[in-house]
């Protein structure tokens, strides 16, 4: 089994266990705080968890979801310098969805061939895979 060694957030090395959260193999960076599972699933794990999981059968979000999102990005204001904004396994896309409605240019990353389709199908530009950096080599940005 693979783990993280360090934050994945900000690269220190003081990382521990969450306590209360073992079960779900969370770690808490102690430098900036974020917790994060510390286990890397396997390839072919993910390939499990997505063929379980169906895009498709949920084609609503909530109002809630929508208003978190545009509170998400009243703060992203701020960092927006490029005008791109690419979110990493993005589902459905519905954040990029309201992010493009301010302006801007969105990208997404999914494992899932039922997302990336769903989005694609959305106008929202694709690629699959993880966070490997050649994954975005094929963006025009
Ligand atoms: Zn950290």
């Amino acid at each position: 089994m693979m783990k993280h060694s360090k934050c994945i957030l900000c690269n220190s090395m003081e990382i521990s266990e969450l306590k209360g959260y073992e079960r779900h193999q969370l770690s808490q960076c102690k430098s900036c705080g974020f917790v994060f599972m510390s286990r890397i699933p396997s390839i072919d794990e993910l390939h499990d968890h997505y063929k379980l999981y169906s895009y498709a059968t949920d084609r609503t979000v909530s109002p809630l979801t929508i208003d978190s999102y545009n509170k998400l990005l009243d703060g992203m204001e701020k960092y927006r310098k490029l005008n791109t904004l690419i979110d990493v396994g993005c589902g459905k896309g519905w954040f990029l969805i309201e992010a493009r409605k301010r302006g801007w240019k969105v990208y997404g990353t999914e494992f899932s061939d039922e997302a990336i389709r769903i989005c694609m199908a959305a106008g929202i530009e694709m690629t699959k895979g993880d966070l490997r950096a050649e994954a975005f080599e094929g963006f025009t940005v």
